[in-house]
């Protein structure tokens, strides 16, 4: 379970709201159990169940049992597409093991209405679910114009470009051996990027042009395949 307080042996912790109720109407945990939760500052601990209210309960936390975790250097930035599909890449990214989330905007972006709190509550499920101790970032909607002019110089930006197959270019294998370091996955929307946007992309110094294979992915299947594919070259 994630807390938003910094957790440290020894310590008593009050939880109500949400967290009381996931732990005492659907967990139906009782005085004793024992309950893991994460911080995303320190850690992960073992914490168990000293009181149990109506609405509250107390914990004591026993002790460390994880450090917080190390994941390699990976942003997602992918335009915003359906609301429950979008849900969707944010839930499997984070499962995956990216650092931060940015959503961005498009010529061709449908659905700006993001509500960064939801989005974020899906991120945080997902953790607990795959116990991660260290919470994604998310940033909030950048349009593409801004986000490449402020594109820090030591980060490459693997564009994922569906067009790039049929010239033979673009092999992600390749990338990864040729540029190592920290990196960022593009994945535009639906409708894909613009003929300007894509060479205003391909025009950033750090940019990397690659495929996902033959075919033309879905923007939520693109999403997963790319990351999957940077942390099979890089991610242990
Ligand atoms: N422009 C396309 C169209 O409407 O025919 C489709 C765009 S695709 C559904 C959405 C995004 O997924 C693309 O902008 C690209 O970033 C990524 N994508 C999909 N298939 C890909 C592939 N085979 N290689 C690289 N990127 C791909």
């Amino acid at each position: 379970l994630y807390v938003d307080v910094e957790l440290s042996e020894g310590a008593e912790i009050r939880l109500d709201g949400s967290h009381a109720h996931y732990l005492l109407k659907v967990m139906r945990i009782k005085q004793d159990q024992p309950v893991k939760l994460f911080d995303d500052r320190t850690g992960e601990y073992l914490a168990h169940v000293t009181m149990v209210g109506k609405r509250d309960l107390i914990l004591l936390i026993d002790g460390k049992t994880r450090e917080r975790e190390n994941v390699p250097d990976l942003w997602l930035l992918a335009a915003p597409i359906k609301k429950d599909r979008y849900n969707w890449i944010a839930e499997k990214a984070t499962e995956l093991g990216i650092t931060k989330m940015i959503p961005i905007q498009t010529q061709r972006t449908q659905n700006t209405g993001i509500k960064p709190d939801k989005l974020r509550a899906h991120m945080i499920e997902a953790a607990e679910q795959c116990e991660r101790t260290a919470l994604p970032e998310l940033e909030p909607l950048i349009k593409l114009e801004a986000l490449l002019d402020s594109w820090p110089g030591d980060r490459h930006l693997f564009f994922a470009d569906e067009r790039i197959h049929e010239s033979g270019a673009g092999s992600f294998r390749k990338a990864l051996v040729a540029h190592a370091g920290p990196a960022a996955l593009l994945i535009g929307p639906e409708g894909g990027f613009s003929d300007v946007e894509n060479e205003m992309i391909r025009a950033l110094p750090q940019s990397v042009p690659v495929s996902l294979g033959p075919r033309i992915l879905r923007a939520d299947t693109a999403a997963v395949a790319a990351i999957s594919l940077w942390m099979a070259g890089r991610g242990d």
